[in-house]
Parts: structure tokens; C-alpha cells; sequence
């Protein structure tokens, strides 16, 4: 199989990184794109372009028939989807290849497979890859049976929807009291936002840590692990800052752990890039869900190992073997993401408007990943990430230091953002130790408001 032309179903940043992933394998580029996008950077740059619709995504990025379409009409022979929009949606992915492009991504089979997280837990047991403990399978409806399931597993349990994502259709349960009301509730919501009420049981881990394993397969029987990244540092389920590779975690659990991920990327002819998601405690590792797509963090990981995830993806769903081996991954230095959004770094309110001045950094070991540049208006329509700024150096604390410099140099004036923030992170005790759980930023969040309050209580009357 051969490809030529490249539609980038998508926008913004991984869209100009899909783009220049193509540019290096000598691949023409559509971008398709929505009324409020025509002023975007890949949009500029592409070979040709397509409007898909109005601003709404569900008329535009959303909009499959549009996409086909726009595919057809400009003879582009693969379909990427970037992240999010329709990145893990079977039915596209199926629409893709049944109207004749290549899915840049795993099977429509596959999707379903991981997409349903029932299944999913149980291809990764077969394959040896360690899971939270749990109920075999989604939950019957004798109330009995699952009383005793959650005194076996031991409270506090998690109650999950089986099709659940995006950090819905999930309830923590604390005691036998509350289990059957618990399972009931969820079940519903289930049912009504993911149209599929199955729902199962786990054991609830209280403080965790994010830790996922980034893979690469050609679906011909060739996997290989990319080592690990912490993403810890979550607000309301949105990674905020991520590194590679995670504190603490020793070589032997990466090749533990990786090699196990890769050999299930193996049994289930898994195609494209992907992410194992673990939560991590106590030096154990339990896999959550797999991510079957290329993720906004995947840039940490290339700095680390020098591989383009991107262009490597595009290849192997080209048909191209894999072209690297497991002992050509060599992990070297530190790397870290900070995702720069347009957003009032206290409230975490959207800040779209138009970036007045831009002053991107640079040097040895920074890479400034962004759709943005002066003059750009941020669209309030869609995700307020306009920007990661990633560093690589030898060290953690190098890393770390070259991290702060370069968000010093960053400038981004006109639109409110996150970078304060960063900078109280990256100088914040616990992150500079390092392998904080995934309520540390909440917490320090939720103290750091209560502090405020009570210092404003305290400012005499006037
Ligand atoms: P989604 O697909 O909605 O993102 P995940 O299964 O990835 O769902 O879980 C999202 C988040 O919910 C996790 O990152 C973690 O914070 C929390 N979570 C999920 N399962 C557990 C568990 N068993 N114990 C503790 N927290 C959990």
C-alpha cells in the first residue's frame, strides 16, 4: 500500500504536527477545516484545503459525511484523526476504510475492542498486563452477588460505566450502604450519555499516580515500548504537565511492564501508535484503559527517545513494517510538556482573543509545538490549548531548570494563560522531589483558594 495524499482531520496544534509529520515522508496534505479555522497555521500551509462546516464541531471536526467528502472530492488516499474529535470513533474509523482511505490508526475492530472498557480489561489480562482488581465482567443485576464481589475486593470500590470516557459515568463507593443506589445511578447515566449501560466494579486506589507506557505496532506482529510518562498533575482530569520518564520508576518495571504492553499490542494485531494507561500506587501498576491514538503528550516521549511517533504511525498504517527494533529504543535524558492554555491561570476561565505579541523560546533541548503566532485570533469555540512548550535535558533537575527559563522567555500577550501557573509548578516542593499523586494539584488548588479567602477576611474594612 501506498500513500500520497494525507487528509488531517483535525485542528490546531496536532494538526501542523500531522502536517509536518507528512511534509518529512514526502506526502501531499489536505486540511480540512471550519469556518472559524480558515486563519489557522496548517491551514496556511497545507497543499489544499476544505471548509467542512460551521464553527459548531458537530458540524465541522464531528461531521463524517463531510469528511468523506472532502477526502473524495481531493483524492487523498489516508485519513489521519489526530486526538480527540474523531480519533476513537469506530464507526469513522470503519466509514474511513470502507469508502476506500486508510485509517491512520488501529482496526474499527480494535477501537471497539479498547473503546469498551470491559472488554478491554479482560484482552489485557489474557495478555499478562496487570489490572486494578475487579469484577470478572460488567455487573449482573443480583445485588446479592454483587455485595459479595465488593466485600471480596474491599471497600472503597469504583463503580464505572463499561463505555464511560472523558472522566464520566463513574461514582466511588465507601460502603455496602451505598452499593446498590451506586450501581443503579451509574447504570442510568450510563445508559443515557454513553448509550450503553453496562457498568463494573474495581477497586478504588486513593492515591495513585498517572503513569502510561506510549507504543508503536505495525499490526504484522512487530511491537515496541517507548518507555513511560507521568502525567500526574490533573486538574478535573485534564493533564496540566507531564515528563518523561516517570520519577522513581525503575528499568526493570519499564521492561516489565512495556514488554508486556508491546506483546499485547501483538496478540491483538494492534496498528498505529498507542498509550497503556496505568494508575500506579504502592509500586504496583494497574491498567486503566489503552488511548488508540497519538496523545497531545507524545512529544515528551520523542525527546527522550529521538522517535517520531508521528511519522512512524503514519508508516506502519501505511503498511510499512515497523521500522525500529526494541533494543534501537534508548531512553535518554529528561523531558517535560507544559500545556499552555488560554486561560486565566486562577479561575481556569477560557481566554480566547488575539494574541497581540508572540515571543517563542528557544535554544538547545526547547521545542515550542503551536498552531499560534501574532495576530492569531483563539477561536473560543474549541479546546483552549494554544501552545506545549517542551524541554529536553540530561537530567530531571537540568530538565526542570531549562523548563523555567524557557517559560520566562515565553511571551504570549493579548489572551490571558496558564503560564503563571507553570512556573508555581515546576518551583513547587513536591513536584521538584517529584511522582506527586493525581490529587496534588486540586488539593494544592483548593488550599491555595482557602488561603486567599481567609487573608481577605482578614484586610481591615475600610
Ligand atoms: P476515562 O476514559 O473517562 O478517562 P479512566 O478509566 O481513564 O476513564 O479513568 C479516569 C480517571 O478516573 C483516572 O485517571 C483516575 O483519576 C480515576 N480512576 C479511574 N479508575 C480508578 C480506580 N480504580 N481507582 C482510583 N481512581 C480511578
Amino acid at each position: 500500500m501506498k500513500l500520497e495524499k494525507v487528509l488531517i482531520a483535525n485542528r490546531g496544534e496536532i494538526a501542523l504536527r500531522v502536517l509536518r509529520a507528512c511534509r518529512q515522508l514526502g506526502l501531499k496534505t489536505v486540511a480540512v477545516h471550519s469556518t472559524a479555522d480558515r486563519d489557522l497555521m496548517h491551514v496556511k500551509l497545507a497543499d489544499e484545503t476544505v471548509c467542512i462546516g460551521p464553527a459548531a464541531p458537530k458540524d465541522s471536526y464531528l461531521n463524517i459525511p463531510s469528511i468523506i467528502a472532502a477526502a473524495e472530492s481531493t483524492g487523498a488516499s489516508a485519513i489521519h484523526p489526530g486526538y480527540g474529535f474523531l480519533s476513537e470513533s469506530a464507526d469513522f474509523a470503519e466509514m474511513v476504510e470502507r469508502s476506500g482511505f486508510t485509517f491512520i490508526g488501529p482496526t474499527a475492530d480494535t477501537i471497539r475492542l479498547m473503546g469498551d472498557k470491559v472488554s478491554a480489561k479482560k484482552a489485557m489480562q489474557k495478555a499478562g498486563v496487570p489490572c486494578v482488581p475487579g469484577s470478572p465482567g460488567a455487573l449482573g443485576e443480583d445485588i446479592a452477588e454483587n455485595k459479595k464481589l465488593a466485600a471480596k475486593i474491599g471497600y472503597p470500590i469504583i463503580i464505572k460505566a463499561s463505555g464511560g470516557g472523558g472522566g464520566r459515568g463513574m461514582r466511588v463507593v465507601r460502603s455496602e450502604a451505598e452499593l446498590e443506589d451506586s450501581i443503579n445511578l451509574t447504570r442510568r447515566e450510563a445508559d443515557m450519555f454513553f448509550n450503553n449501560p453496562a457498568v463494573y466494579m474495581e477497586k478504588f486506589l486513593e492515591n495513585p499516580r498517572h503513569v502510561e507506557f506510549q507504543i508503536l505496532s505495525d499490526g504484522q506482529g512487530h511491537a515496541v515500548y517507548l518507555g513511560e510518562r507521568d502525567c500526574s498533575m490533573q486538574r478535573r482530569n485534564q493533564k496540566v504537565l507531564e515528563e518523561a520518564p516517570a520519577p522513581f520508576i525503575t528499568a526493570e518495571q519499564r521492561k516489565s511492564i512495556g514488554e508486556r504492553c508491546a506483546k499485547a499490542c501483538v496478540e491483538i494485531g494492534y496498528r498505529g501508535a498507542g498509550t497503556f494507561e496505568f494508575l500506579y500506587e504502592n509500586g504496583q501498576f494497574y491498567f486503566i484503559e489503552m488511548n488508540t491514538r497519538v496523545q497531545v503528550e507524545h512529544p515528551v516521549t520523542e525527546m527522550i527517545t529521538d522517535v517520531d511517533i508521528v511519522r512512524e504511525m503514519i508508516s506502519v498504517c501505511a503498511g510499512n513494517p515497523l521500522s525500529l527494533k526494541q533494543s534501537d529504543v534508548k531512553i535518554k535524558g529528561h523531558a517535560f510538556e507544559c500545556r499552555i492554555n488560554a486561560e486565566d491561570p486562577r479561575t481556569f476561565i477560557p481566554s480566547p482573543g488575539e494574541i497581540k505579541m508572540l515571543h517563542v523560546p528557544g535554544g538547545p533541548g526547547v521545542r515550542w509545538d503551536s498552531h499560534v503566532y501574532q495576530g492569531y485570533k483563539v477561536p473560543p469555540y474549541y479546546d483552549s490549548l494554544v501552545g506545549k512548550l517542551i524541554v529536553h535535558d540530561d537530567t530531571r533537575e537540568l530538565a526542570r531548570f531549562r523548563a523555567l527559563e524557557a517559560l520566562n522567555e515565553l511571551v504570549l500577550d493579548g489572551i490571558k494563560t496558564n503560564i503563571p501557573l507553570h512556573r508555581e509548578l515546576l518551583t513547587d516542593p513536591a513536584e521538584i522531589k517529584g511522582g506527586v499523586s493525581i490529587h496534588y494539584l486540586e488539593k494544592k488548588l483548593a488550599s491555595e483558594s482557602e488561603e486567599e479567602q481567609n487573608a481577605a477576611k482578614e484586610q481591615p474594612q475600610s
